[in-house]
């Protein structure tokens, strides 16, 4: 993605933009509010007598006889309804008022993905996070007769009267002793004074103590720039202080910092956020995955003293709730966060730094379709802060951005403290197969053992969760396929269950073949992690084995229990999918094995091998990060691959350089732009009309091109019956006015839908 504002059809608000016109007494009558709802755009309310409104403000306001909360947006939307007829807009809400940058974003983005401005809106007003964070019960000490408290607002003594004396048990002079000056929740109490609740109630009675009100969720602590400065080498501190600098300037730019892994990338942008603590604004950093905020937070607590506040969709409500106050009133100066982070109200923000700009995780598939990491450029900018996009491995889009001078880029060439970068090769799985059945090769085994006789340990990878990604019988070759969706369903061996990863549908496992119904000729065809780990057991059965994939390891807290559990080594094989790939420092790693090189490549999408590249480099990065040098070896059928020769002669460029030599001619991005329209019904005929009048109103110029409709590759999803069209543009065109006027053209009958993805990822 690439920042041209007039493009897209939005008109760039001055950087810093401020909250302009005041609803209510002093200005107009009109309030436009918008809500979060898929309607066009804001609709206007009467200001009503007193109530003083600009915009950004959080209202109820009547709707279809119910109260709904909108936000006050920026212009009235106009005449359309009688200025008498216009409904009073009912109360300001008591919460933080939504800032102009924020909602610059949510208009930008509406207009940029094609989505309805409320449907976007609703992303960034999580309405309980509207509500104030809860209070709970907790108690203080009541100062006793003789003694005095000083009171931080007013520095005043206040002397109690006497009364009469009361005893003081060893216990109830532990919940004293606790309490101090604070307030504490009464079961905090109880627990740390290690007495029963009866004593808590007691000492109430007698006068001790008295009931207080704290908040449920502990305030944040504000992270020190000066708590543990680290020595830089002079690569690391020439990188540190230009990102400083960007920091200090307070204004918009987007800089690539690349580095190999264990370049100390991660080491050198936390002095970024550093000088964003120490000039008072915010920060945001981004990463693809929240299980990887679990070494991130300890990382930063080592660094600032304190943890940052960390956003994503499975936070608690009381937590989320307390983070969203927190951040909008400036208390919460760092939040680490999945994509949605990009929605919250950060009054000031100073800083936004994307980990693994690379990773296709930032792009989200559903409701609002858009690019976390384009989109976090554009909250950049509009906040009038530097961007800095992090990868060892970046994505062609963002070099072609630095080579267009529109990013700097920033560089870590090598390891640090002289860690060597792994030496990886490949296994030609025809010249070393695995015994029948299995999935390893005796030369993968062998190195495995080779690093277990050294005390060291070492990880196998194979990006597929689950046992067996197909079950077929053997009898009448029959394949067991999701009802739902064009898939196979993968067998869960340890949840006893067959699962499709497209919808979600599950099913016994069955010990007939449902279509022959011979016994026990089903049989799992090729491997999952589960698999793999079985196989692993028979083959180390001494090793202390952990996997980590996304369904057995839900939450950060696993996860990080996972990473100390590995760093302590307590852990001696780990076998994991993507997720033990991105980011991980384990020192004493050092052989990578992955299963399955190939696998990425099947696809066969536009990306495939960009893909591949980034993923396997990144899992290879995992190994040798420490004193002793790591090893990778790659299962391969195809070791004369390009995308495998890069792996193991470690030149990306020369990689990168082909790729881009064969995505430039054809326009493919990031040398053109793309929009994919994925036309869907319940009826195979309803979405084949539908795609091809679409396919007949296609739009016809010079430097526009539309493939399609076909099928879509999941031609089935969710019972739903899918096919693409793919509108592909020059560079310098753009692709939202065409699809604009393409929709309008057609009529979608009721029960199609249409779906729009600027700039896909996904081609399923
Ligand atoms: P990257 O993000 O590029 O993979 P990291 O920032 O994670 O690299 O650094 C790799 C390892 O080296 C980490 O354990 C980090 O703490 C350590 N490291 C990097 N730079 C320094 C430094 N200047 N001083 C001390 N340790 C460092
Ligand atoms: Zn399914």
């Amino acid at each position: 993605m690439e920042i041209r504002i007039a493009q897209s059809g939005v008109t760039l608000p001055p950087q810093n933009a401020t909250d302009g016109d005041i609803f209510g007494s002093r200005g107009t009558r009109r309030v436009p509010v918008l809500l979060p709802y898929p309607f066009v755009g804001p609709f206007d309310y009467a200001a009503s007598p007193g109530l003083v409104l600009a915009p950004g403000d959080i209202v109820l306001v009547p709707l279809n006889r119910r109260q709904e909360v909108g936000v006050v947006w920026d212009a009235p939307s106009g005449p359309a309804v009688a200025d008498t007829k216009l409904k009073p807009v009912s109360a300001r809400v008591d919460a933080p008022a939504m800032p102009a940058p924020l909602r610059r974003l949510v208009d930008w983005i509406a207009s940029y993905t094609l989505s309805p401005p409320g449907q976007v809106l609703a992303m960034a007003l999580r309405v309980n996070a509207l509500v104030p964070p809860p209070m709970v019960a907790g108690w203080r000490a009541v100062p006793q007769a003789g003694s005095v408290r000083l009171t931080p607002d007013t520095n005043s003594v206040r002397l109690t009267p006497d009364t009469n004396p009361v005893r003081l048990t060893p216990q109830r002079q532990r919940v004293l002793a606790v309490l101090g000056e604070k307030i504490i929740p009464g079961a905090d109490l109880a627990r740390r004074a290690d007495v029963g609740s009866s004593v808590i109630r007691g000492m109430a009675d007698a006068g001790l103590i008295e009931a207080a009100p704290v908040p449920a969720v502990p305030p944040f602590g504000r992270p020190d720039p000066g708590f543990r400065e680290p020595t830089f080498s002079a690569a690391q501190a020439a990188v540190a202080a230009a990102l400083r600098a960007l920091v200090n300037a307070k204004s918009f730019a987007v800089t690539l910092l690349d580095g190999v892994t264990g370049s100390g990338k991660t080491e050198v942008y936390l002095e970024a956020v550093a000088a964003c603590l120490e000039t008072r604004r915010q920060a945001l950093v981004l990463l693809p995955e929240i299980a990887l905020s679990a070494q991130f937070l300890a990382r930063f607590e080592r660094r600032f003293g304190v943890a940052p506040a960390l956003w994503h969709s499975d936070l608690g409500s009381r937590t989320r709730r307390a983070t969203w106050r927190a951040v909008a009133e400036g208390a919460s100066q760092v939040v680490v966060g999945a994509r949605s982070a990009l929605f919250l109200p950060f009054p000031d923000l100073g800083l936004v730094i994307v980990d693994e700009e690379h990773e296709t995780a930032f792009k989200q598939e559903d409701g609002v379709v858009y690019h976390a990491r384009d989109m976090a450029v554009v909250r950049a900018r509009f906040s009038a802060a530097p961007a800095i996009l992090v990868s060892a491995t970046p994505s062609l889009e963002t070099l072609a951005n630095v080579e267009a001078g529109r990013y700097a880029h920033l560089r870590l060439l090598s390891r640090h403290g002289g860690a060597s970068m792994p030496a990886i090769a490949a296994i030609d799985m025809r010249d070393a197969p695995p015994p029948r059945g299995k999935f390893l090769s005796p030369v993968l085994v062998e190195a495995v053992r080779a690093r277990f006789a050294r005390g060291e340990q070492a990880m196998l990878f194979l990006n597929r969760r689950g046992y067996a990604p197909l079950t077929l019988c053997r009898a009448c070759g029959h394949r067991l396929a999701c009802p739902n969706c064009t898939a196979w369903l993968v067998e869960h061996r340890a949840r006893r269950e067959l699962s499709c990863h497209h919808c979600g549908h599950t099913a016994p496992a069955p010990t007939v073949c449902p279509v022959c119904a011979a016994e026990g000729t089903m049989a799992p065809i090729g491997p999952g992690v589960e698999r793999i780990t079985e196989e692993a057991a028979e083959l180390f059965p001494a090793a202390r084995r952990l996997v980590m994939a996304s369904d057995t390891m839900p939450g950060p807290h696993a996860a990080a229990e996972a990473a100390r559990a590995i760093e302590a080594r307590e852990v001696d094989l780990l076998i994991g999918t993507q997720i033990v790939a991105k980011g991980w420092h384990f020192p004493h790693l050092t052989l990578v094995g992955v299963v399955d090189a190939d696998l990425g490549l099947a696809g066969g999408d536009l990306r495939a091998a960009e893909r591949t590249v980034q993923l396997l480099h990144q899992v290879a990065g995992r190994a040798g990060r420490a004193e002793a040098p790591g090893e990778v070896k790659l299962q391969t059928f195809s070791p004369e691959h390009p995308v495998m020769q890069a792996l193991i002669s470690g030149d990306l460029a020369a990689f990168y350089a082909a790729e881009k030599a064969a995505r430039r001619p054809g326009h493919w991005p990031p040398y053109g732009r793309l929009a994919a329209l994925i036309v869907s019904a319940e009826h195979a005929e309803a979405a084949d009309r539908c795609a091809r009048a679409l396919g007949l109103n296609a739009p016809m110029a010079p430097g526009v091109e539309v493939l399609g409709p076909t099928p879509a590759p999941l031609a089935v999803l969710r019972g739903r019956h899918r096919r693409r069209l793919l509108l592909k543009t020059r560079r310098d065109i753009a692709v939202q006015p065409i699809l604009q006027a393409w929709l309008a053209a057609v009529v979608v009958p009721r029960g199609v839908r249409v779906d729009v993805d600027v700039d896909p990822v996904s081609f399923l």
